[in-house]
């Protein structure tokens, strides 16, 4: 097997801990190296691959979770979706399957989908992620911010939380977090009653101004990078140890 998982931790900005992870999937080349999706997701989607490597990924990130919860209670997962599980009939019975199989109690488990997926068929969306949700999952949609002109359909879809784009993190630069963009992708999360994560979060100065805003999670190479899942069970050792 060349693929790995790498997970992320995704930290409480008031207190710094890990409460959960983003599962992201690395391509171990014997030649070229660890390959980051960029370089092959879309290629395994033309192939036909991406369905069978996405339900791959899921198994593994929950198994895993699964094993974390032990010292971590509550611990959660975030697992990407790709636009071909997201139109696959089976998707529903494929999770409920993974979540039966390893344990994993339906509220852990993160399902992200990018804003833009969830865009291009609202009513099929819709339907799709009514369907996921009556197993006890959560929904988020990513990259959020970056498909601003459909946003009036926002309520249509069942969704529980959004990742503000890294962009508009990346653009806080002023000493000030009011009247940044952020500001007001933040407010209109909570206009739709949407927990917010932060993507993306570089420096100290970032944290503070989300903190500001009350933000109350985010993901970033400030807390951690993406790391292997023996470094992460490291990572959660040393938080629990104080
Ligand atoms: P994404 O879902 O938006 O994931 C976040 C990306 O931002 C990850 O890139 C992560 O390594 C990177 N990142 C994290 N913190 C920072 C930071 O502070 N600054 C910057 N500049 N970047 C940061 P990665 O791992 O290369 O993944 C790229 C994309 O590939 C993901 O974007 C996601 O759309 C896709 N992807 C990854 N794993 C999977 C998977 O298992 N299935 C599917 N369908 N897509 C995946
Ligand atoms: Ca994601
Ligand atoms: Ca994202
Ligand atoms: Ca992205």
């Amino acid at each position: 097997m060349q693929f790995e998982v790498h997970y992320q931790p995704i930290v409480d900005l008031n207190g710094e801990l890990a409460v959960g992870v983003e599962a992201l999937v690395r391509w171990r080349h014997p030649v070229r190296g660890l390959l980051a999706p960029g370089d092959f997701i879309e290629l395994a989607e033309t192939l036909g691959l991406m369905p069978g490597l996405g339900l791959w990924v899921l198994r593994e990130a929950c198994a895993q979770a699964v094993v974390w919860q032990q010292d971590n209670p509550g611990f959660k997962v975030n697992v990407n979706l790709s636009a071909t599980q997201l139109s696959s009939p089976e998707l529903t019975d494929e999770v409920g399957a993974v979540l039966a199989d390893t344990g994993l109690p339906p509220n852990s488990l993160v399902l992200e989908l990018t804003e833009s997926m969830a865009l291009t068929d609202l009513t099929e969306s819709a339907r799709v992620l009514s369907s996921l949700k009556t197993l006890g999952v959560r929904i988020a949609l990513d990259d959020f911010g970056t498909g601003f002109s459909s946003l009036s359909h926002l309520g249509a879809l069942p969704v529980d939380v959004v990742k503000i784009d890294k962009s508009f993190v990346a653009a806080m630069r002023e000493t000030t977090a009011t009247g940044s963009v952020a500001e007001a992708v933040l407010h209109i999360a909570r206009t739709f009653n949407l927990a917010p994560v932060a993507e993306g979060v570089e420096d100290e100065m970032q944290a503070t101004l989300l903190r500001e805003l009350a933000c109350a999670e985010a993901q970033g190479y400030h807390f951690a990078r993406p790391m292997p899942a023996a470094e992460l069970t490291g990572l959660l050792t040393r938080q629990s140890a104080g």
